[in-house]
């Protein structure tokens, strides 16, 4: 049996129609929630802190149940809002890294939803070929936020060999993931299996 989707319902106050979680991140860029929730120097990038400084859930859950009411297969991620709050469901059976671009790219989301939103956002896994625009953008963020541009500098210029799955591990990020942000920034790297990519 899955586990039930549960969180605390809270009232919104009279005449507020604002869910004040999403308002306060509303159209943030990832460099500038890093920032203003201090996780920016973390390494690998602290996700807990932040999820946990801007007032999101996060919770694994099992959305089998979930997927066999929507007659739909392979959902990565929810965002659920209620109220004043919002939470990130993920997968509770995926990896460290998996869980973590979830969550990154279900920020990401919740950076641009309209905070007055009462409809659940369902992650659906797509093949990478037919991502829409808009999903891409949320990836990018995703990158933005879990390797930041600064900090995979200052790590890609003390290593010997910038290979990416070294980077990968030290950002705790998947090599695609990794790779997908080397190449996003046109940065020479060795791939996984040890070809040089050069820019
Ligand atoms: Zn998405």
């Amino acid at each position: 049996m899955g586990q039930m989707i549960y969180f605390d319902m809270y009232r919104r106050e009279e005449g507020d129609t604002m869910c004040k979680v999403l308002e306060k991140i509303h159209n943030k860029t990832a460099e500038e929630l890093l920032k203003e929730y201090d996780v920016y120097d973390s390494l690998p990038i602290d996700l807990e802190k932040l999820v946990t400084s801007i007032g999101l859930s996060v919770l694994p859950v099992d959305f089998t149940l979930l997927e066999e009411a929507l007659n739909k297969k392979d959902i990565l991620g929810l965002v659920l809002t209620s109220g004043n709050d919002a939470a990130i469901f993920y997968r509770k059976t995926d990896s460290v890294n998996r869980k973590r671009f979830t969550i990154a790219h279900e920020l990401a989301h919740c950076c641009h939803l309209d905070p007055a939103t009462t409809e659940p956002h369902i992650e659906y896994r797509i093949d990478e070929d037919k991502k829409d625009e808009f999903e891409r953008k949320m990836d990018i963020f995703a990158g933005e936020l879990l390797i930041p541009f600064k900090k995979l500098k200052e790590v890609y210029m003390s290593l010997e060999i910038p290979a990416s799955a070294v980077l990968a591990k030290i950002f705790n990020v998947s090599v695609s993931v990794m790779e997908a942000r080397l190449n996003y920034l046109k940065i020479s790297h060795y791939n996984n299996k040890g070809i040089p990519v050069t820019y």
